[in-house]
């Protein structure tokens, strides 16, 4: 009887353990890089007075208030392999192919970091892609590239700002749990090329509405703007918002922004699963 009641302790112990293991994640370490090869955002810019960038400055209270850790960089030599293992959530505010020193002229990224931060991504890494990330190694016409596949949407072009309304189609997502069902806001909306449709898990639509009759390449479906989706065993998001200082301020963004954290890290549900086919209906697909 008493081997049995141990038996029974021990059970409920491993159980206890296995709960408190599963849902203890330690503060995420963050690698924030926003290297500009080509175009550089002026929310990423920083210069003599100011060492750091506006994302930086909306980044790092809040990460603080996370008890996470930022560590910020344009330097491509620190995606690497050994800095990756001490990473846990890999951040890109980018633009252009990163191996090139372009037109910011910082250090650019090399094959194998590149090749680095993919297997690393797979191996179970968090990625998350803000805006200009989707125009970065783009596939110039060419088949396309590993890092867009990764991303799940390469950027063709966008049109004069305009107020578009974000449409939350995944209402139970982890990732974007304060999203209300439509945020409306001005912003740069970027257009996408080769959106990964086999892969993506769409987490919240582009409501063009009355914008098709003001500018023609908008004259177009409504199409995602944040989406995610399982890389291996890591989780991709990416959130094509955040050209314009304001939305980098807005408290609705600010709260976005820890929960795509907390979500590429590995916490709470994954819910990566392909959906755009049920969320983006035959009839109303962007034209490719
Ligand atoms: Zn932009």
């Amino acid at each position: 009887m008493t081997k049995r009641i141990g038996l029974i302790l021990v059970v409920v112990l491993i159980q206890i353990c296995a709960s408190i293991q599963a849902d203890e994640f330690d503060a995420p370490r963050i690698l924030l890089f926003t290297k500009s090869a080509e175009f550089e955002h002026s929310v990423i810019k920083t210069g003599w007075l100011r060492k750091s960038s506006h994302v930086e400055r909306i980044l790092t209270p809040l990460i603080e208030e996370m008890g996470a850790q930022l560590e910020s960089t344009k330097d491509g030599q620190c995606i690497n392999e050994n800095k990756l293992a001490e990473t846990d959530v890999v951040i890109f505010y980018t633009s252009g192919d990163l191996t090139t020193a372009g037109n910011d002229g910082h250090p650019p990224m090399s094959q194998e970091g590149l090749d680095a931060l993919l297997t690393w991504i797979r191996g179970g890494g968090g990625f998350i892609g803000f805006h200009s990330a989707t125009d970065s190694f783009k596939s110039g016409g060419g088949p396309v590239t590993p890092y867009i596949e990764m991303l799940g949407g390469e950027f063709k072009t966008h049109g004069a700002q305009f107020k578009g309304t974000v449409r939350k189609v995944s209402p139970e997502h982890p990732a974007i749990a304060s999203l209300p069902d439509r945020w409306t806001l001005q912003d740069e909306w970027y257009l996408f090329t080769h959106l990964n449709e086999a892969h993506m898990h769409v987490l919240a639509l582009l409501e063009i509405g009355e914008e098709r009759e003001r500018q023609d390449i908008y004259n177009i479906p409504d199409y995602p703007i944040i989406w995610c989706r399982a890389y291996g065993e890591g989780r991709v998001l990416y959130n094509g918002l955040g050209h314009r200082e304001d939305v980098w301020e807005h408290p609705t963004f600010k709260k976005l922004l820890r929960e795509h954290i907390f979500w590429a890290q590995g916490r709470g549900e994954s819910h990566a699963e392909a959906n755009y086919q049920e969320v983006v209906p035959p009839q109303e697909r962007a034209l490719d």
